[in-house]
């Protein structure tokens, strides 16, 4: 085989074989196949696309590019879940010991943030004493006992995809849905889930800005979790201004408490418990998503969820005390309040620039090396539709740093303000299943 056929195929929207793909992908994995051949296949694919069976090889490629969990220790079925990258996204942190407190074993591997979207783990590592790396065997013994654990991802897993997405970021090729849909469900299959629930973002905060592109993203990874034998749901969800009020990591885990003690802002309570009840069908402790969400409101209001999370932080290492004191969680020295110059209502956000805004305060990562400042982040006062006068504060700005003048300056270009009141929105679009 010769990589110049297989370039010269797809170039011409010929579908290729699985044989053809796994030659490319692992031969580029092991360096046989240099970078400017895989620039012009990834090229290729974003002009010609790929057919499902493609896109499910390509799959199965980078699945075997790498280590492959093994969690048939673990009884039951192993639902997992994945976001494509959000703002305020904490919705892991709330689904996690919400389906484990139904029996469903949780087996979680999550990763770190970079750019203008956070990661669960750095989250987590915000509470004082947790631990995201743990053993295999605790891991699994974690899970079979108490049918919860979060974890860091292997450093193995998928190096195809770690190789290519680093290439696609400087190949302008990040933007194709069968290369994104690949490298997401390539992710999930390798950290061994049986069974998937997919947050795909929509909006300003997110990869996809159309419904229509949403809604094949989505639907491109559910078949391809399908034809590899992995139940599959993906639920579109709300994008177009950050989940819940706060942005950072440690405050993150603040709200994700209150959400857990019923307290919760209406948006992330309403994907996390929509999330969580796909979590529980697909796992066999429903027939149908409405009794599992009625179930999901019960475990909140009885006190159930917040003590799941509190046995979740004790069982690794962390300080369970922060779920009644969160003034135990890392604190900034500098809170700078926001606020608006005109009045109206809070018309739209660009909400890629509040990530980015969180990120210049020192809770993200602008290159992987970079350090994360736990206790930086952003708490809004205002949502989208909420009325606004001149000189109400619209958001509080943490930070260590000494000049948050650049956050200053992106936060007010992403919030905007407009003279009449927007229609309410959703925050969920669609279930495609
Ligand atoms: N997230 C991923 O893991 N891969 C992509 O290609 C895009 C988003």
């Amino acid at each position: 085989m010769r990589v110049v056929d297989i370039i010269e195929k797809k170039k011409h929207g010929k579908p290729l074989t699985a044989e053809e793909i796994d030659f490319i992908i692992q031969g580029y994995t092991d360096s046989t196949i240099p970078d400017y051949q895989m620039s012009a296949f990834l090229m290729a694919i974003y002009f010609k696309g790929m057919n499902a069976e493609e896109t499910a090889n390509l799959t199965t490629s980078f699945v075997n590019s790498g280590d492959k969990v093994d969690l048939s220790a673990i009884k039951g079925i192993k639902v997992d879940k994945h976001s494509t990258g959000g703002v305020g996204d904490k919705i892991s942190l709330i689904v996690v010991p919400l389906v484990a407190s139904v029996g469903i074993p949780v087996a979680k591997m999550s990763g770190r943030g970079l750019g203008h979207t956070g990661g669960t783990i750095d989250k987590l590592e915000s509470i004082p004493g947790f631990k995201v790396e743990i053993s295999n065997e605790e891991f699994i013994n974690n899970v079979n006992t108490y049918k919860m654990a979060i974890v860091g991802q292997s450093a193995n897993l998928t190096p195809a995809d770690k190789k290519i997405y680093a290439l696609r970021d400087v190949t302008s090729t990040v933007d194709s849905i069968p290369l994104i849909a690949s490298s997401i469900m390539g992710k999930k299959i390798a950290s061994g889930a049986d069974a998937i629930v997919l947050d795909v973002k929509l909006g300003s905060g997110a990869f996809m800005k159309s419904l229509d592109e949403a809604k094949i993203l989505a639907r491109t990874m559910v078949d391809i979790g399908k034809s590899l034998n992995r139940d599959t749901i993906a639920v579109i969800t709300n994008m177009d201004q950050p989940l819940g009020y706060e942005i950072g990591n440690a405050n993150e885990i603040k709200e994700a408490i209150q959400v857990l003690k019923g307290n919760g802002a209406e948006d992330e309570t309403t994907v996390a418990l929509t999330i969580a009840s796909y979590m529980c069908v697909l796992g066999g402790a429903f027939e149908d998503f409405e009794s599992a969400y009625k179930q999901m409101t019960e475990i909140i209001n009885s006190g159930e969820a917040i003590a799941k999370l509190k046995e979740l932080i004790k069982i690794q290492g962390g300080d369970p005390a922060v779920v009644d004191n969160t003034d135990l969680l890392p604190q900034a020295k500098n809170h700078v309040e926001v606020k608006a110059k005109e009045s109206g209502y809070l018309s739209s956000f660009d909400t890629e620039g509040i990530g980015i805004t969180a990120m210049l305060l020192g809770a993200g990562r602008m290159t992987k090396d970079d350090k994360i400042d736990f206790a930086a982040g952003i708490t809004l006062k205002k949502k989208i539709g909420d009325p606004v006068e001149v000189g109400d504060t619209l958001c509080i700005l943490h930070t260590n740093k000494d000049n948050w003048d650049d956050a200053y300056k992106k936060v007010m270009e992403s919030i905007n303000i407009g003279k009449d009141k927007p229609e309410p929105m959703k925050y969920i679009y669609e279930i495609v299943k």
